[in-house]
């Protein structure tokens, strides 16, 4: 079987396949796994061949800001597994986010973004986006009248992410894409807390996905990523933005990017058990006021998240008694977690929003998004659970002071 034989083969393939096996063109060495092609620029056999790759005549690579053969083969193997026609990777999460907004905003839109959403993304759209005429507004993120409530005649996007952080709201993907579809706005989810292989928002009506791939898609905590991935009409409009303004992938980080995806079901199956096992584990214990995992039955909306997930994600939260003092000491006590914002490592995290991540926000504004002085989150890594266990009792052990 030829290259392109077998690459129309694996269209039909499923997901755990096209993870380990989309979007690769083998070269003429006949490499086995994905090559890595550290080069800016490409040669052209002939002054004539230049002319037409630059006109766009001819397809082929030019320079790397615009295409770069490993950046290409994570694209397509990322649009694979997320369902998509079509994917443009990006430096981080946050130039993925910029490029949306550059794409398909203009002065005079306005945009409907989740309450709580990442905190560079809040400061993006209003420091930054905002200054070159964009509206942009909040809504609670399962407050569906309040979406509906919410649009403008002039709403072009609506962006959200689920599960929510630090809380794990889960927000229905598919109610909010009827409002979107109704209205014509372009609705973006942020999927980077489950990834496709624990959620698929196009499957559910959203028309873009949005990734910091720095995160579980890597895995490991090292390199940086972002991608979008849609319908090749609004993804083509993404990458002429990107073409020209230059937030385009490294191609190292796209081949680190691309290994990650190949173990990306593994390793999220692991951390969902052991963070679901953690969490029926902490809500007996004393000193725990609550647990937020949407795989507890218990979760306000854990049949929307049996639905709409086909797993429950290594994120979760908790309220300890005695507010900020003794969620400080619980953080202080762990010998083995690492203290840090960062999630979606090998590496378990824990980390106290209120005076970290969520730190920005006014004290009404952290209360009316639950996020109270004693609520710590954990990202549940891949080490053995019972030294995690081990180490949160210590946690817990410090909590009386
Ligand atoms: C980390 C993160 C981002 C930003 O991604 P970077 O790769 O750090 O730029 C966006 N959204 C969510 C939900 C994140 O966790």
């Amino acid at each position: 079987m030829d290259e392109h034989e077998r690459r129309e083969h694996l269209r039909t393939a499923r997901p755990d396949t096209q993870a380990v096996r989309a979007g690769q063109r083998r070269g003429p060495e006949g490499e086995h796994a994905e090559a890595l092609f550290l080069t800016s620029s490409y040669v052209f056999g002939s002054a004539e061949e230049a002319a037409s790759r630059f006109a766009g005549e001819a397809c082929g690579n030019v320079y790397s800001r615009y295409t770069n053969p490993t950046v290409r083969n994570f694209e397509e193997r990322i649009a694979a597994m997320e369902g998509a026609e079509q994917a443009v990777a990006t430096a981080s999460g946050m130039a993925a986010m910029l490029t949306a907004c550059m794409s398909w905003l203009s002065a005079g839109d306005h945009i409907l973004c989740s309450r709580g959403v990442f905190g560079s993304t809040t400061v993006l759209l209003n420091r930054f986006i905002a200054r070159f005429g964009v509206e942009v507004s909040y809504v609670a993120p399962t407050d569906y009248a309040g979406w509906q409530a919410a649009l403008r005649p002039n709403t072009r996007m609506l962006f959200l992410e689920t599960p929510s952080n630090p809380t794990i709201e889960i927000v229905d993907i598919a109610r909010v894409a009827a409002i979107s579809r109704a209205a014509g706005t372009i609705l973006v989810v942020d999927n980077c807390f489950l990834t496709p292989v624990l959620q698929r928002p196009l499957d559910l009506g959203a028309d873009v996905v949005m990734h910091s791939a720095t995160k579980y898609i890597d895995g490991q905590g090292r390199v940086l990523g972002g991608v979008l991935c849609g319908s090749s009409a609004l993804i083509e409009q993404a990458v002429a933005f990107m073409r020209s303004a230059g937030p385009s992938l490294s191609p190292f980080n796209a081949w680190v990017l691309l290994k990650g995806l190949e173990t990306l079901r593994l390793r999220m199956d692991a951390h969902s058990a052991s963070a679901l096992a953690l969490a029926r584990w902490l809500q007996e214990q004393p000193g725990v006021i609550a647990v937020n995992h949407c795989g507890l039955e218990s979760h306000p909306q854990h049949a929307l998240a049996l639905q709409q997930q086909r797993g429950f994600g290594g994120v979760m939260s908790f309220e300890v008694e005695g507010g900020q003092p003794a969620a400080w000491r619980f953080i202080d006590a762990t010998r083995l977690l690492s203290i840090t914002a960062n999630l979606g490592d090998a590496k378990t995290t824990i980390v106290h929003p209120s005076t970290t991540t969520h730190g920005r926000l006014s004290e009404a504004e952290r209360a009316e998004q639950g996020i109270r002085p004693g609520l710590l989150r954990v990202a549940v890594g891949l080490e053995d659970i019972e030294d995690l266990r081990e180490d949160l009792v210590r946690g817990l052990a410090a909590l009386r002071g």
